[in-house]
């Protein structure tokens, strides 16, 4: 067939059966070229997904969104390594954690033990310390996107690979710093269309106020101490205000009627949540203030924070933060006070699904050249590179198809245009410029297809 008879062809609408045609035979040319559907010898480990093409657009575009604005807050990207030494997770995030205690990945390399990163506040804090970031001046505004590893029982939303965004503020006190933090992890959410949202926010005090409080808890749940979880009869020696993050149902009645840090706040605690709440006001930052938000370990200090989406079922927590005064200086670095938090994008991605939210619009190829002939291969093969030097995608057929599989070809790839080639329009120095959507065609040149962009 010539170029000018499948022209002829196109033009007498072959389109719609060619997709049909297509949509068809796929399933079967897919079984007659790969005998049967084989199932997979190697799978991914339980929890760890594959990010496909198709799915992996949106995450560009969430990453992309986190990095303008991030940008916009001067917040400024740190990367680190996905392993760390175990010791600095086990300080970082706390012996008695879950995530310590049953999620971790560990394995060791001769006399080192190592750990995939549960999270990623431990190892910021640690570069920081590593590398002097306090020399650098000021505050230290940083934020991270990547993967993180724990090994929970898979389902919607809890992963063992996921991802997260998140920030590090380090170097201030100040409760701007903690507002900024909160301010921009709504600012995210909103962004993008997130604002069925509640905002939990809380204060858990300064070591002096948290001494206090723990008192008051070690005496208030040593009377019921054989009623407690097992857990929490351990927590009760260690770290009394975990018990507080219990989630074991004969926990329960006695954590609703424990006494509330809010009542052993020190003045100058009292005096940072009410400016931080202050200005969450003034910035018309919706919050509630939960008294059994806590986080229980010992760096922990003053602002916990936690954002949750009715959308999410059952894993609904989008983000978490809070103040960690003590962090740096217990992973050996100087005296640093800090805020971050930390969002698990997977949900937040579930959220937009749910919410009917785009980010990322189909696939588009913008120029896609179709050849007949081998001097039209070489052709085409030359002159993608002078469309790509104007910003466009392009491409072409790479298995030596008929012109009417590469037509087919170009409507899968969603191709905006084909230039359609062969021995006459190299002869002629005019192509067939074909504009997919409108279905029409001209005879250009190639300067003229390249100042049509
Ligand atoms: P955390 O570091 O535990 O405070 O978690 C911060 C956020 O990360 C949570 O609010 C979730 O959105 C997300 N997240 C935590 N664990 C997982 C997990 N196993 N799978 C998916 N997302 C998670």
């Amino acid at each position: 067939m010539s170029v000018k008879q499948f022209r002829l062809a196109r033009a007498a609408n072959i389109r719609f059966p060619l997709i049909a045609f297509h949509r068809i035979f796929a399933p079967i040319q897919f079984f007659t070229q790969n005998g049967y559907m084989a199932q997979a010898k190697y799978k991914t480990h339980l929890g760890m997904n594959d990010i496909l093409p198709g799915e992996v657009e949106k995450w560009q575009a969430l990453e992309q969104l986190i990095r303008t604005e991030a940008k916009k807050f001067n917040l400024e990207e740190i990367r680190t390594p996905v392993m760390e030494q175990t010791e600095l997770i086990v300080r970082g995030v706390g012996q008695l954690t879950d995530i310590v205690s049953k999620e971790i990945f560990s394995f060791s390399r001769g006399d080192d033990n190592y750990v995939l990163r549960p999270e990623c506040t431990a190892p910021v804090a640690r570069a920081f310390v590593e590398h002097h970031l306090e020399q650098r001046g000021g505050t230290q505004k940083l934020f991270y996107i990547g993967p993180m590893f724990r090994a929970e029982r898979p389902q919607k939303g809890r992963l063992r690979q996921f991802h997260q965004f998140g920030v590090e503020i380090m170097g201030s006190d100040d409760p701007v710093a903690d507002v900024e933090c909160i301010s921009f992890m709504m600012h995210v959410y909103n962004k993008l269309g997130i604002t069925n949202t509640t905002l939990k926010i809380n204060s858990i005090g300064d070591p002096e106020s948290r001494d206090s409080y723990k008192k008051a808890l070690v005496d208030y749940f040593k009377p019921n101490r054989d009623k407690l979880s097992e857990l929490s009869r351990k927590r009760l020696e260690k770290n009394p205000l975990r018990i507080l993050d219990s989630k074991e149902e004969e926990d329960q009645p006695f954590i609703e009627k424990a006494p509330l840090i809010d009542d052993y706040l020190n003045d100058a605690s009292a005096e940072h949540f009410n400016r931080v709440k202050t200005y969450l006001d003034e910035l018309k930052i919706h919050y509630e203030v939960d008294p059994h938000l806590v986080r229980g370990l010992d760096y922990y200090t003053r602002t916990a924070f936690e954002l949750i989406s009715p959308d999410l079922g059952s894993q609904d927590a989008l983000a978490g933060g809070g103040r960690y005064d003590l962090l740096v200086e217990e992973v050996g670095g100087p005296q640093t006070p800090a805020i971050g938090f930390a969002a698990g994008m997977e949900r937040l991605l579930i959220a937009c699904d749910e919410l009917g939210i785009e980010l990322a619009g189909p696939k588009q190829v913008d120029v896609y050249i179709v050849t007949l002939g081998e001097a039209a291969r070489t052709w085409a093969l030359k002159t993608l590179p002078r469309l790509r030097t104007k910003n466009l995608s392009a491409t072409m057929d790479y298995m030596g198809r008929s012109m009417k599989a590469q037509m087919k070809d170009a409507n899968r790839e969603n191709a905006r245009f084909a230039i359609i080639v062969g021995d006459n329009e190299l002869r002629e120095g005019r192509f067939t410029f074909r504009d997919m959507e409108a279905s029409e065609e001209s005879a250009l040149t190639l300067d003229e297809i390249l100042e049509r962009f």
